[in-house]
């Protein structure tokens, strides 16, 4: 039997249908409409066009957004003076950093000058340590997103093995704590992995957060495993994004699988407005709107 599928597209839909209620239920009891400021700095394509794919997801929704561009030799006081300065504006809700910036910037320092509260993208030092340490900030969009779908197919995960594969601070480590969060047992592997499918076999909820295209085949998938596949590969000759899952062999042996394109994508997006809205309800920043 084929497994299901995990359809980031459409529970992402379902997810805007009821952000742009609260949109307007904020509006109502605040005055004011969301706001996401994006932070890009160079002319990297592939970020440009996630900035603007965030920014029509915004408009969707009915959340203000503005992009920052920054020219690619910025200096860092320049990047971290424009952060202290959405920090302070009060119609700003939240912020997006576009990663990567430019390699002679320093990534994690102008992610920890963004006040926790505007960290929409759940990626600075304060909202990761927040996660680890059980505090209130928002999560890393990417693996909330994917805890999202889990729930939202009602996926049990207490009592569970995940197995996460990748171990990056944007993706593998932050979700591997949600998982131990929500009471999974979890395991996480990586590049360094001896045996890498004696431990993806054991899985019963498996992410492949890797980066390479096809590492994760259905002989490396226990028999109605819960596949969640949240990598974006461009490969020569083939159109389109590539997973790292092998969609065709593991869907033959997983329960349910996410697609790519059209699985973890569009959740985490989704995220990020959810994370926006939630920001200007909770502190009350946004563009204000008269009546
Ligand atoms: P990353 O920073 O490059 O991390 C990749 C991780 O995979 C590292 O921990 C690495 O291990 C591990 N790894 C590499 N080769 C491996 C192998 N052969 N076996 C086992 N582990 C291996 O990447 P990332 O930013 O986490 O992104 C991972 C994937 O998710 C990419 O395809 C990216 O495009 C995608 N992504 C998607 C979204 C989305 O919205 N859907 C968001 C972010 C990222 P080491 O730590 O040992 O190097």
């Amino acid at each position: 039997m084929r497994a299901g599928l995990l359809d980031g597209q459409e529970t992402a839909r379902a997810i805007r249908e009821e952000l742009k209620f609260e949109v307007a239920e904020i509006l109502k009891s605040k005055g004011i409409v969301p706001k996401l400021a994006a932070v890009l700095v160079g002319d990297d394509p592939a970020s440009d066009a996630y900035v603007s794919m965030k920014g029509k997801a915004c408009k969707w929704v009915g959340v203000e957004s503005e992009t920052f561009r920054l020219p690619k030799d910025s200096t860092q006081e320049e990047v971290e003076s424009l952060i202290d300065r959405l920090n302070a504006d009060r119609t700003v809700s939240g912020v997006l950093i576009q990663h990567p910036v430019p390699k002679h910037l320093d990534e994690m320092a102008i992610l920890a000058r963004l006040e926790v509260e505007k960290d929409v993208d759940g990626i600075s030092r304060n909202s990761l340590g927040s996660l680890i340490t059980g505090r209130k900030a928002f999560k890393s969009c990417t693996p909330l997103g994917i805890i999202e779908l889990l729930q939202r197919y009602k996926v049990a995960i207490e009592g569970k093995h995940a197995v996460v594969i990748g171990r990056s601070i944007i993706l593998g480590k932050p979700m591997a704590h949600l998982l131990l969060d929500l009471n999974a047992t979890v395991t996480i592997c990586h590049s360094r992995t001896i045996d890498l499918g004696s431990f993806t076999r054991q899985a019963d909820i498996l992410v492949a957060a890797v980066g390479r295209p096809e590492l994760i085949t259905g002989n490396m998938i226990k028999p109605g495993a819960v596949v969640v596949d949240a990598g974006y590969n461009r490969v020569a000759g083939r159109s389109g994004d590539i997973g790292d899952v092998e969609f065709e062999s593991a869907s033959k042996v997983a329960s349910l699988i996410t697609p790519v394109p059209g699985g973890v994508g569009p959740m985490t997006i989704a995220m990020l407005l959810r994370n926006t809205i939630e920001a200007a309800n909770q502190f009350g920043n946004g563009v204000l709107v008269e009546n």
